[in-house]
């Protein structure tokens, strides 16, 4: 049975900004996006059994394996469904898929979308779907926000619910240290957790105003300057991340002592970003971070997305 195998990047949001709470519980929000050279991988061929089934490998640790769902409510199964169904199946055979996981599990660097966005290639392939890239980058939104940048990859700027995509051009290589935490943070209770923080200080989060990513970061990006970036750098859901896991400020003060230009959380945490200056300065940053015990994975820009690894 022909087996089809994608991969697909993580991100790093350059800025991050949470507007209103909507009427369905989501956020408005306004999303710089970029892609860093950490990948995902799914294979997928047509079962032998009556069994749909997942196998997950790869270089996260077995507790973070153990922490990807094998059932139905893993995101690639949903890609496969959705597929599928835009290739108007009337049956399908269970499906067998592999996974490489790379990305930390429930990190804020968008692993799941990744997978979903993978799983979404290899499977309108496997399946003949007739969509162009644009056409699937448009459905992807239903497995999830963040699923659209995943299959676009490079530096874009994402409205709406991020999933509003305009490219940019990033004017040269940014290299990042990404920090792993021991423990995950549930997207929604950073959410939940701001949404909170708000309202002590007397703000509505039902009336914030849109987000939007200044001009000035778009700016420094198109013009590649790397210390400009560094200081225009921001997370709206940084305080929150920090309030839910304190210790994360430790993991901050440290990268920044061990020279980062800027130690961030990368979306919903607790992934810590550190920003370098150049690749042989992330590699010592690195070095340094895991000397002092911190589990630390080097990552640089890149303008790939999802791609076709052949079958
Ligand atoms: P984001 O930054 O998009 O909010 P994240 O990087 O913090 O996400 P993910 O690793 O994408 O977090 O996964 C969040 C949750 O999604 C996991 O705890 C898991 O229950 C579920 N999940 C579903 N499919 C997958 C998958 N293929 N890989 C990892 N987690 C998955």
């Amino acid at each position: 049975m022909r087996r089809v195998v994608a991969s697909a990047p993580a991100k790093v949001n350059l800025h991050f900004g949470v507007g209103p709470l909507l009427a369905d519980g989501y956020h408005s929000v306004s999303s710089l996006y970029q892609a860093l050279d950490l990948r995902e991988e799914v294979g997928i061929r047509t079962s032998q059994t009556d069994e749909w089934s997942i196998g997950v490998t790869g270089s996260i640790t077995p507790e973070q394996i153990a922490l990807v769902p094998t059932d139905d409510t893993n995101l690639v199964v949903k890609a496969a469904l959705l597929a599928a169904r835009l290739a108007d199946f009337k049956q399908l055979r269970p499906l067998e898929f592999d996974i490489v996981k790379r990305i930390p599990v429930a990190g804020g660097m968008a692993g799941g979308s990744a997978d979903a966005a993978a799983a979404l290639l290899a499977a309108a392939n496997k399946f003949n779907l007739e969509m162009s890239r644009d056409e699937l980058e448009r459905v992807a939104v239903e497995l999830g926000a963040d699923v659209p940048f995943a299959l676009h990859g490079g530096t874009a700027l994402g409205t709406g619910r991020g999933e509003e995509l305009r490219r940019l051009n990033l004017a040269t290589e940014l290299h990042f240290v990404m920090i792993s935490a021991d423990a995950g943070l549930k997207t929604p209770s950073v959410y939940g957790r701001l949404d909170a923080q708000r309202e002590q200080v007397g703000f509505d989060p039902r009336a914030i105003e849109e987000p939007q990513v200044p001009s000035e970061l778009i700016a420094a990006l198109e013009a590649g300057d790397v210390d400009r970036i560094a200081t225009l750098i921001h997370n709206d859901l940084e305080p929150a991340a920090l309030e839910l896991m304190p210790e994360l400020e430790l993991t901050i003060a440290a990268a920044h002592h061990f020279g980062a230009l800027r130690a961030f959380v990368s979306g919903s945490g607790p992934t810590i970003a550190a920003l370098a200056t150049d690749a042989d300065q992330a590699n010592e940053l690195a070095q340094r971070l895991r000397d002092a015990n911190f589990v630390a994975t080097q990552a640089a820009t890149t303008k790939r997305g999802a791609e076709l690894l052949g079958e």
